[in-house]
């Protein structure tokens, strides 16, 4: 799932070791935190709508669960690959260490292109895959949430499964549920507005004037669609944005309500009327104060990142940026927000769903968007600061942290038997 053929298992496992030099970590704490603690992979076979049988091939990774149960969202993709979900799940741990919520770090998914399925072969597909990890998970156990080519209807089905096995209701085995079945107020856009939140607290601290300030975000989805939407609301222009098909561009600004709805009419932000078409190459080397990247992993690489014009970048999707990239961008100037800290606004409210399910709860948005604001500024103010302290980048302050909560918690328990 890339722009260039690195393996993302490598690329989290190079930025770990980079970290953990740099906090001087014993090397036995560093060899237990490359390992995943449990590695799932389960065949799915699927009668389809036309009769054919199928075998999809379905992963949950559990990587680190020293802090707290396993947490982390379940993707559809047909590039999805064990090594992408090793490395998504230890991405988890580190973001749930650096906004220091209770949990530890999973990810799951299946090979499938959703796009050439019907909503009952993905009903289908997706209870046969809970039934199949339904010992693995729970909600003391592991915890999994929406991710790419999931939502809602994708976790009410993961529910009812798990229900339906245990014999009584159980909400809070996943998080991103329908409204009505215990999720959170606020939960949808969760994501997109804390990557909103981190960019505003970046211009702050920056200097850089949050009012007209460009932004372009690669990647129109759940993510994209609220940072753009958030970010419109804060004063900023949104001049490029992009999907599977392309991107569009617009030098005034692009009014994301008005694009979303084209979007949902015509299936793409292709041909939105008075911008200019662009390649997704195209979008990301546009030049703009802010670049949002919410789509794939690897998307800016050592081929591509010296094209990137943009003053920052604020990472929405998971691992969009290369070791090598980073090294680059961090030459030419270009200061980064990394994806644990600028795309934590989602676990933050899974977090914030969990807690209201196990108590009977149901909080107002008032009230969740109050607790997102505060847990992220807190968040972006720390990483900051230990970028400060340490004298290093946003993304080796924000590992060091997680990386360091995460040993921490290692050693406090210590090593059974
Ligand atoms: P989504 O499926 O809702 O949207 C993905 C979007 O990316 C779609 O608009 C799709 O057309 C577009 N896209 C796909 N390939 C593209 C390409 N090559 N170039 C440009 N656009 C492309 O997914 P999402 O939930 O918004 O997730 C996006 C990213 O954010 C992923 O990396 C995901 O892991 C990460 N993320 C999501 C959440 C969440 O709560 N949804 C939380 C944290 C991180």
């Amino acid at each position: 799932m890339s722009g260039d053929n690195k393996n993302p298992y490598d690329n989290i496992c190079s930025q770990l070791e980079i970290c953990t030099t740099q906090l001087g970590m014993d090397p036995g704490i560093h060899e237990i935190l490359t390992h995943s603690k449990l590695i799932h992979t389960v065949s799915l076979p699927l009668t389809m709508d036309n009769g054919e049988i199928k075998v999809f091939t379905g992963y949950r990774v559990q990587h680190n669960d020293a802090r707290g149960p396993y947490k982390g969202g379940i993707r559809y993709h047909y590039e999805v690959s064990m090594d992408e979900v090793k490395a998504l799940a230890m991405a988890m741990t580190w973001k749930c260490a650096v906004i220091d919520i209770p949990y530890g770090g999973a990810k799951g998914g299946i090979v499938c292109n959703t796009k050439e399925m019907s909503i009952g072969e993905k009903e289908h597909l997706t209870r046969r895959y809970t039934t199949a990890i339904s010992q693995f998970i729970g909600p003391y156990r592991d915890v999994p949430a929406p991710d790419m080519y999931t939502d809602a209807q994708t976790m009410a089905w993961i529910m009812d499964t798990y229900s339906v096995m245990q014999g009584y209701s159980v909400p809070e085995v996943v998080t991103g549920k329908p409204i009505e079945l215990g999720g959170s107020e606020g939960r949808t856009e969760a994501t997109g507005r804390g990557t909103a939140i981190c960019l505003r607290e970046c211009a702050r601290s920056l200097d850089m004037p949050l009012k007209d300030a460009t932004v372009v975000v690669q990647g129109f989805g759940n993510v994209g669609v609220h940072a753009a939407m958030t970010l419109s609301s804060m004063g900023c222009r949104i001049i490029g944005l992009s999907d599977s098909r392309g991107g569009i561009f617009n030098p005034e600004g692009l009014d994301p309500s008005k694009v979303l709805a084209h979007k949902i009419e015509t299936g793409s932000v292709l041909g939105y009327p008075g911008s200019e078409e662009l390649t997704n190459e195209e979008i990301l080397e546009l030049e703009c104060d802010f670049l949002i990247p919410a789509a794939l992993g690897h998307q800016i690489h050592e081929k591509n990142a010296g094209n990137v014009k943009a003053r920052v970048i604020v990472e929405g999707a998971n691992g969009p940026t290369t070791t090598e990239a980073d090294e680059i961008l961090s030459k030419n100037g270009v200061f980064l927000v990394p994806d644990i800290l600028a795309n934590s606004g989602g676990v933050m409210v899974s977090y914030l769903e969990w807690v209201q399910n196990i108590n009977r709860q149901h909080w107002s948005l008032t009230e969740v968007n109050q607790q997102l604001e505060s847990k992220l500024v807190t968040a972006y103010k720390n990483v900051w600061d230990m970028k400060e302290e340490m004298g290093v980048n946003m993304r080796d302050a924000a590992l060091g942290m997680g990386v360091s909560r995460v040993a921490n918690a290692i050693q406090q328990l210590g090593l059974f038997p």
